[in-house]
């Protein structure tokens, strides 16, 4: 999992305090109430920014071949991870030419900066990588067990995510699912001019972004594949990531919209705002940022609080709201 540096996480404790709402985080308990929750907006990205989900995954030839979690070929890989050094000239090379390659063999990535992509270019880079670095043996001895890709766009501050599944008990063959975050990636270099870090190394553009969330989540495949375990802020982690990718951190200085908040709209959790809703003038408090702005507003159908009021809750997309001066 890629997580941002614990600096950023601590924006999540301005809340306001002394105000109604900055007390009023959690509900004081199921209250009858919870019919007059409305939300205003479906949950929509912009028409640009898509994710291109296809059905399947095309999996390599040969696979069927290597034995699911055998505990020899796992070592022989463990022996091979532990000992491989490359130049970082070499490293910065070859992620150089999957840079290039993605942007001429992608039918959704036409430039750095891309508005679309799809499960295959993910699987696509990853192959890249795997063929250069690792020989292609990770992905055919991962896929013997079951792999899968994907994006997400309800990762609000994970960059990305490798899941193991257990169907068959702990011991047994696994199922990985590498998934990274659309939202973060497409709100990256989007309204928010600042230089971003992933992976200890600065990101001019989505596409440099997207290789370095991919190689942290790849890393995190194989340590899970081989040993079954891992931690990226433990050392074994950190020094594969950093003998086959350069990486020098663990986290990422991706843009979220709690960051987009403060900059585009002033506005942070606490905050009195205003908007319209089927017509009416709401007047609410901001109590969360994820995708959107989580306001709450006062109303004597609505939850209780622990603050002892009663509130409805809305989920308002940042631009539709209008912060009101104290
Ligand atoms: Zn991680």
């Amino acid at each position: 999992m890629m997580n941002q540096p614990a600096k950023k996480s601590s924006q999540q404790s301005h809340r306001s305090a002394g105000k109604p709402v900055g007390n009023a985080g959690k509900p004081a308990g199921k209250s009858s109430a919870a019919a007059g929750v409305r939300n205003t907006a479906k949950p929509k990205s912009p028409p640009s920014q898509t994710v291109r989900e296809r059905a399947s995954t095309p999996f390599a030839v040969g696979a069927a071949s290597i034995p699911p979690r055998d505990a020899s070929v796992l070592q022989r890989l463990a022996d091979e991870v532990a000992a491989r050094r490359f130049t970082t000239n070499q490293i910065h090379a070859w992620q150089r030419e999957i840079y290039e390659q993605t942007l001429s063999l992608s039918r959704l990535i036409s430039r750095p900066n891309f508005t679309k992509v799809g499960r295959d270019d993910l699987v696509r880079m990853i192959q890249m990588y795997d063929e250069r670095f690792f020989a292609g043996k990770i992905l055919p001895t991962a896929r013997a067990e079951g792999l899968s890709f994907g994006f997400s766009s309800r990762m609000t501050r994970v960059a990305g995510k490798l899941v193991t599944h257990y169907p068959h008990g702990i011991n047994r063959q696994r199922n990985f699912e590498l998934i990274l975050s659309s939202t973060l990636l497409f709100q990256t270099f989007e309204d928010v001019d600042r230089p971003v870090e992933v992976t200890g190394r600065v990101c001019r553009n989505r596409l440099e972004a997207m290789q370095r969330i991919a190689e942290h989540e790849f890393t995190h495949l194989i340590e899970m594949l081989i040993w079954n375990s891992g931690n990226c802020n433990e050392k074994r982690f950190q020094s594969i990531a950093r003998r086959y990718f350069d990486h020098r951190d663990y986290r990422h200085d991706l843009i979220t919209q709690r960051e987009r908040a403060l900059i585009k709209f002033d506005v942070r959790v606490g905050d009195q705002v205003r908007f319209y809703h089927d017509g009416h003038n709401m007047l609410g408090r901001v109590n969360r940022i994820t995708r959107r702005a989580t306001v709450l507003v006062e109303n004597q159908k609505g939850e209780r609080f622990s603050d002892g009021g009663r509130y409805v809750r809305y989920y308002v997309p940042l631009e539709k709201l209008t912060k009101v001066q104290p």
